[in-house]
């Protein structure tokens, strides 16, 4: 397994956790904020950033990283699953081609016309030190012949997104180090599909691979066959992101399989509604396993929390649970008060990055 993720923006030990800022920022929190509490690396979304504020208006402030304040690495996931996903809700959003994906927005009507080599060329632009190939999603239960159209186009998006990338970095000066590049593996649940992917995307030598599509099946089961297939068919040494992956449970049993850079809208997410990750008691002093039960969700609105005088968790270091106690939280998510998200997304966050830091001891 790699042992570490190197960037033009320093090394991050692995595995790693970088919360999505989806719209360059992590919603409640700053930059500061995240150093806080152990995050290395964000994630944000090119098609979303494109859409709003546009990537001209990132470019004139200096790139991505004075733009949002965080000056460590960031990778910048294509959008081709976000797309995906909207068009799939509603094809009146627009049309996924052999050559291209053709957004419009709902709303003004307003066309984007992504193809492989704008994404690479978008994200170069912004300043991304980890530029993610645009790649064509399924979930694990559509059927086989998209599957295969699939993997055929994301195999070939692949290709001329390294070509891409290849010219752009021809182009940057003597003292710019380029940005590294990971492709991401598509073909469901079908097993010669995802071998058969990431054998072909391998061959291409990209500095890390992510494993694409929806991850669950359709019972919300994480797709850890598929997951091994792949990890099985790429390099060992190079780094594998388990791409929206996840839940606490999911992520462990995903480094077991290979996978050292997760992810996931879940922790904030879930923290704005009041759910907080906690380890149960002694469960982080050691690295947890697949099928440990070595977390609990916390639903802090719940009636026992409201006279509770203990931190959220019982040996967390995080400057919530050093200050705070599961009462004073219940109330602030009662009353309203925006100050109970953000703490929560703080207290979430550092259970993430504690998990990451027992995985790698
Ligand atoms: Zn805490």
């Amino acid at each position: 397994m790699a042992e570490s993720l190197a960037t033009r923006r320093g090394t991050l030990g692995v595995p790693t956790f970088m919360p999505d800022a989806t719209r360059a920022g992590v919603r409640t929190v700053t930059s500061e904020d995240l150093r806080g509490v152990g995050i290395g690396a964000v994630v944000v979304n090119t098609f979303h950033l494109l859409r709003r504020p546009g990537i001209k208006l990132i470019q004139q402030h200096g790139g991505i990283h004075r733009f949002m304040d965080w000056d460590g690495p960031i990778l910048s996931d294509s959008g081709g699953f976000q797309v995906w996903s909207l068009i799939r809700q509603d094809p009146a959003h627009g049309v996924i081609r052999a050559n291209e994906v053709i957004f419009r927005e709902p709303t003004t009507g307003e066309k984007w016309t992504l193809t492989p080599e704008r994404v690479v060329q978008l994200q170069f632009q912004m300043g991304s030190d980890v530029v993610v190939c645009l790649d064509d999603p399924t979930a694990a239960d559509d059927p086989d012949d998209e599957q295969e159209r699939s993997v055929e186009r994301t195999v070939s998006w692949a290709r001329r997104s390294r070509e891409e990338y290849e010219r752009l970095g021809g182009q940057l000066k003597a003292d710019q180090a380029p940005p590294l590049i990971f492709a991401v593996v598509q073909g469901g649940a079908l097993e010669r599909l995802r071998r058969e992917c990431a054998t072909a995307l391998a061959a291409m030598s990209f500095d890390g691979f992510g494993f694409g599509g929806w991850p669950l099946d359709a019972d919300g089961s994480l797709l850890s066959e598929p997951l091994g297939w792949v990890a099985d068919s790429l390099p060992a040494e190079v780094p594998k992101h388990a791409l929206g992956i996840g839940r606490p449970d999911h992520v462990v049993t995903a480094h077991a399989l290979g996978y050292s850079i997760f992810d996931c809208a879940l922790p904030t997410r879930d923290a704005r509604h009041g759910r907080l990750y906690a380890f149960r008691p002694g469960a982080a002093a050691a690295a947890p396993k697949p099928g440990d039960r070595f977390y609990e969700a916390i639903r802090i609105m719940d009636p026992p929390y409201r006279a509770d005088q203990a931190p959220v968790e019982d040996g967390c270091d995080c400057p919530v649970c050093a200050r705070y106690s599961r009462a004073y939280l219940h109330h602030l998510f009662k009353v309203g008060d925006v100050s109970a998200e953000r703490l929560a997304t703080l207290h979430n966050l550092r259970f993430y990055a504690r998990l990451m830091e027992v995985l790698r001891a």
